[in-house]
C-alpha cells in the first residue's frame, strides 16, 4: 500500500519509518526544507534511539522516501496521514488547529483518486467533522474518507511503541475507510494486538483521556509525595505498595518535579478549554493544570532552602533539562521553569544534558552548557538532577562531593538516598517525597 505522512517530526518521522518496516511504500513530507535534506542524506533531525537504524533499513530497501513536495506524494496514496503539530494557540488554551488545516487543504487540492485522509495529530473533539467540511469545499468532486487514528508513543521509546502498541485507536465513518486502516495495521495482527474500531469523536476523546489520567497520575503522586515529606513517610515504598494493586498499576507513579514534555501540558489544557466550551468544566483536569504548576514552583523552594536563602552569588550545577530521558524534547520541560528562576535571582547555572543543548541554548539564556557532570560540579554550591538519563544514575558520588565549593544535591528523580550522599560526603540531600533521613 503507497501512504503519505505529511509532518515529519517526533511522531510523523517515527509513523512514516514504521510504516515503511511494515512493507508499506511511504512517502513523508514536510515544509521545512532542512528537515528533508538531512533526512535525504541520511540524517535524523531529532534523537530517538534506533530510528536512525530502521530507517536506513526502509531507505535501502527502496520503501521510504522524503519530500517537500506534497502534491507528488500523494499520487496514488491510499492513505494520507496527517501529522502535523497541534501546539496550545496562545492566550486560550485551545488547540491551535491551523496547521492541521492547512495541510488538509493541502491534500485536497492535490488529491485525485480516492483516498482515507487519517488524522494522526491529537485534535479537538470534532475536528476530524471539520476537516471533512475543508476537504469537501477545496475539492467538491473527490472520493475520500476521514479517519482519527491518535498516537500513543512515548518519546524515547517510540519505535518500540508503535511496533507493539497496547492497543491501536482508528475512528471512522464508512467500512470501507476501516478495511484500508486495517490493512495498514496489519503486520502488527502477528503480535495478536487489539484494534479498537470506533466513531470520529470517540477516538479523538479517547486520546485527550488517556493523556489527561495519566496526567492525573503524575499529578497525584506528587502531591502525595509533597505530604510524605511532611508526615515522615517515603514516596518510593508509598509508589511501591499502591502499585502492586493491580487496580492501580505501577506506571507513572513515580515522583518527580511536575510532568512536562510535548504532549500533557497542551493536551491537558485543550480538553479543559473542550470542558469550558461545552459548559462540562473538566474539573478535575483543571486543578491538575494548576497543581503541577505548583510542583514546578516546589521545586524552586527546595533549592533555594537548600542554597540558605538566596540564589544570588550561588554557583548551580543542573544534570539534565529535557522533559524525560532518552529525548531531545524540551518542549515544557520543568527545567524551562526552574532554571530560569535561578538565573532571574543571580544564580551562576551550569548545565549537563546528553541531548538537550541543541534545542536548549536558545531557550535557556545565561546558562553555561558542558559536557561533564564532574568538570561541571567544580566548585559549586549546589547539584541538582533534574532528568534521569543513564548517564546520571551511576555518579561517583565521592568523586563530585570532593570538588564541590559545598557539597549539596537536590535529587529531584530519587535516584539516590540520603544515605548514599551522607556516606559520599554530601551535606546537605533533599529530594521528592522522602525525609532527609532517607
Ligand atoms: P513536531 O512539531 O515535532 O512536528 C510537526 C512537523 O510538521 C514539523 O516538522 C513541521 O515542519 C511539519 N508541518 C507543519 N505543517 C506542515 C504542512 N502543511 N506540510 C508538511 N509539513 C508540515 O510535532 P510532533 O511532536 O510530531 O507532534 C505532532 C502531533 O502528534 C501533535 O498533534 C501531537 O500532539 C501529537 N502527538 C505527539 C506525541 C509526541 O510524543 N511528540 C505523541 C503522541 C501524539
Amino acid at each position: 500500500m503507497k501512504i503519505a505522512m505529511i509532518g515529519t517530526g517526533y511522531v510523523g518521522l517515527v509513523s512514516g519509518v514504521c510504516f515503511s518496516d511494515f512493507g508499506h511504500e511511504v512517502v513523508c513530507v514536510d515544509k521545512d526544507p532542512k528537515k528533508i535534506a538531512l533526512l535525504n542524506a541520511g540524517k535524523v533531525p531529532i534523537y530517538e534511539p534506533g530510528l536512525e537504524e530502521v530507517m536506513a533499513r526502509n531507505v535501502a530497501a527502496g520503501r521510504l522516501t522524503f519530500s517537500l513536495d506534497l502534491p507528488a506524494a500523494i499520487a496514488g496514496a491510499e492513505a494520507v496521514f496527517i501529522a502535523v503539530g497541534t501546539p496550545t494557540r496562545r492566550g486560550d488554551g485551545h488547540a491551535d488547529l491551523t496547521y492541521v488545516m492547512a495541510a488538509a487543504e493541502e491534500i485536497a487540492l492535490a488529491a485525485k483518486d480516492y483516498m482515507v485522509i487519517v488524522t494522526k495529530s491529537t485534535v479537538p473533539v470534532g475536528t476530524n467533522r471539520k476537516i471533512k467540511q475543508v476537504v469537501s469545499k477545496a475539492n467538491p468532486t473527490l472520493d475520500f474518507a476521514v479517519a482519527s487514528n491518535p498516537e500513543f508513543l512515548r518519546e524515547g521509546a517510540a519505535i518500540d511503541d508503535f511496533m507493539k502498541p497496547d492497543r491501536v485507536v482508528v475512528g471512522v465513518q464508512t467500512d470501507r475507510a476501516a478495511e484500508v486502516m486495517s490493512d495498514i495495521y496489519r503486520p502488527l495482527y502477528l503480535r495478536d494486538f487489539p484494534i479498537v474500531i470506533t466513531d470520529l469523536e470517540s477516538a479523538e476523546m479517547i486520546k485527550y483521556a488517556a493523556n489527561a489520567f495519566l496526567a492525573t497520575k503524575i499529578t497525584f503522586i506528587n502531591e502525595i509525595a509533597a505530604l510524605c515529606e511532611k508526615v515522615g513517610a517515603d514516596i518510593k515504598q508509598v509508589s511501591k505498595g499502591m502499585g502492586m494493586d493491580n487496580r492501580i498499576g505501577n506506571k507513572f507513579l513515580h515522583a518527580g518535579p511536575g510532568y512536562g514534555g510535548s504532549c500533557f501540558p497542551k493536551d491537558t489544557k485543550a480538553l479543559a478549554r473542550m470542558g469550558q466550551d461545552h459548559a462540562i468544566p473538566m474539573q478535575i483536569t483543571e486543578i491538575v493544570i494548576k497543581v503541577n504548576e505548583e510542583i514546578k514552583r516546589r521545586m524552586i523552594d527546595k533549592l533555594l532552602d537548600l542554597c540558605g536563602g538566596t540564589f544570588n552569588g550561588k554557583t548551580i550545577t543542573i544534570l539534565g533539562v529535557t522533559f524525560k530521558p532518552n529525548t531531545d524534547d524540551m518542549r515544557d520541560a520543568p527545567s524551562l521553569t526552574i532554571i530560569p528562576a535561578l538565573v532571574g535571582a543571580g544564580a551562576k547555572v551550569r548545565v549537563v544534558d546528553p541531548q538537550g543543548q541543541h534545542e536548549g541554548e536558545a531557550l535557556l539564556p545565561g546558562v553555561v552548557w558542558m559536557d561533564d557532570p564532574y568538570k561541571a560540579a567544580n566548585k559549586s554550591d549546589l547539584l541538582v538532577i533534574l532528568t534521569e538519563w543513564n548517564e546520571f544514575r551511576a555518579l561517583d558520588l565521592k568523586r563530585l562531593a570532593k570538588k564541590m565549593a559545598s557539597p549539596r544535591m537536590a535529587d529531584l528523580r530519587n535516584i539516590y538516598s540520603a544515605r548514599d550522599a551522607r556516606r559520599a560526603g554530601f551535606d546537605a540531600y533533599e529530594s521528592i517525597g522522602r525525609t532527609a533521613q532517607t
